[in-house]
């Protein structure tokens, strides 16, 4: 059941017949931890907070830079210097405060990863580096989560959906291994 303040915020999914109140009620349902609050980040949580995810995580160490604002779209003029997490869960509470928004001002490290992604049921990758992009591929596969890894380089943009639990072809089928340090752009 949806109150009335739902009802209203929703109405362009509730009439949409292939989503409804089935969709709006599963996404409700839902959580998802977004890896990154910069550019890849910030379109992908300020959507799913708009749209009514249940509950929703940040994970970012970096803070806000003037030279990220022409695109992480996320953050503003006021947020410099502050961490990427906080200005985050500041700008998504104002979108959305029926959203439960969980934020973590650390870098993603092999000893927090499994801890971290056991808590929710999807993984959206938008961080800028490939340590990072195999950390986070590898712990979603080996705990079945679904991982959906954004990429950019200037004009060019990748979008992929890894799922464990389809017969699904996993990053390193992609990728097998990092490049060399040094050799590619963030
Ligand atoms: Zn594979």
């Amino acid at each position: 059941m949806f109150t009335d303040r739902e009802k209203e915020r929703y109405e362009r999914h509730l009439s949409l017949s292939s989503f409804g109140a089935e969709g709006q009620t599963a996404l409700r349902n839902a959580s998802a931890l977004c890896v990154g609050a910069g550019g890849l980040g910030s379109p992908s949580s300020l959507y799913l907070a708009a749209a009514g995810i249940g509950r929703l995580g940040i994970v970012d160490h970096d803070t806000v830079d003037l030279s990220n604002l022409q695109r992480q779209i996320l953050h503003d003029e006021l947020s410099i210097g502050s961490s990427k997490a906080q200005s985050a869960h500041q700008r998504l509470s104002s979108l959305n405060s029926d959203v439960d928004l969980e934020i973590y001002p650390e870098r993603l490290e092999k000893e927090n990863v499994m801890a971290l992604f056991s808590r929710y049921d999807l993984i959206l990758d938008g961080s800028d580096n490939f340590p990072t992009r195999f950390l986070v591929a590898d712990a979603a596969w080996l705990l079945g989560k679904p991982l959906v890894a954004g990429a950019i380089h200037q004009f060019e943009g990748q979008l992929t959906v890894f799922d464990p639990r389809l017969p699904s072809p996993c990053y390193r089928c992609l990728l097998p291994d990092p490049p060399p340090p040094g050799t590619v752009p963030t």
